[in-house]
């Protein structure tokens, strides 16, 4: 089943790479195993995907503990400043940085073990009420220059999620006004490259738009089981 959904997945990426010319090695493919059980990232990991996302702080933490493969693990969920301990020694990118308080946690806490930890600022591109993440250009590239005097962290891209809908435009909208924040920072001199973006629902948008890193769970997987 799993190994059928990845080829499916795959035609789906190379088809979006080949609309918009680019090649394939441009884009990570994270596979996102929240709530899914140990079984099933084993046979992802079989199938030759090593970038694993989750975005429970205790989830990651108990499954690093338990799978003993060399994986790239993608912590991807809001996360608070209290369970930066769960996964900084295991999370080789945390996605969704919205605030100077966490990066100081995090930065204190990567600077004890001895790591640089890679980072994504996760920004808020919808207008839905329920999504984290920096609100306004303002406050990112005053967040992006307190973060960049933190030597335990090291600012890789950007995240964000689109809203839940079949209007295409507004998913596109979302995913161009990520790159285009990317491209400002570049310009001003931060050193992103990554553009975290596009999942199930969207990911072909999101490769026509230049993505870098696709989390993609149900479409692996197959549905989640929350119970
Ligand atoms: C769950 C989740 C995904 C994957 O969602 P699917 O629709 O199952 O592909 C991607 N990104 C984040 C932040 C998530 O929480």
């Amino acid at each position: 089943m799993i190994t059928k959904n990845l080829h499916i997945v795959e035609e789906r990426i190379l088809k979006a790479c080949l609309k918009v010319s680019r090649q394939r090695s441009e884009i990570s493919l994270i596979a996102v195993s929240k709530t899914q059980p140990i079984e099933a990232i084993e046979e992802v990991y079989k199938t030759g995907l090593t970038h694993f996302g989750e975005n429970k702080a205790q989830e990651l933490r108990d499954k690093n503990l338990i799978i003993k493969h060399d994986l790239q693990w993608h912590f991807i969920g809001h996360l608070q400043t209290n369970k930066v301990k769960y996964i900084i020694d295991s999370a080789e990118y945390i996605h969704s940085i919205d605030s100077l308080k966490l990066s100081e946690e995090i930065n204190k806490k990567a600077a004890n073990i001895g790591k640089v930890q890679k980072i994504l600022f996760e920004i808020k591109t919808s207008n839905e009420e329920s999504k984290f993440g920096i609100q306004n250009e303002n406050d990112f590239f005053e967040l992006i220059e307190q973060v960049s005097i933190l030597k335990n962290i090291k600012a890789v891209g950007l995240m964000t999620m689109a809203p839940y809908t079949n209007d295409e435009n507004v998913i596109r909208e979302c995913f161009r006004e990520l790159r285009l924040l990317r491209d400002k920072a570049q310009n001003k001199g931060y050193g992103l490259t990554e553009l975290s973006m596009g999942m199930t629902n969207d990911y072909e948008i999101a490769i026509e738009e230049g993505a870098t890193m696709i989390r993609i769970g149900t479409a692996l997987f197959g549905d989640r089981n929350y119970n």
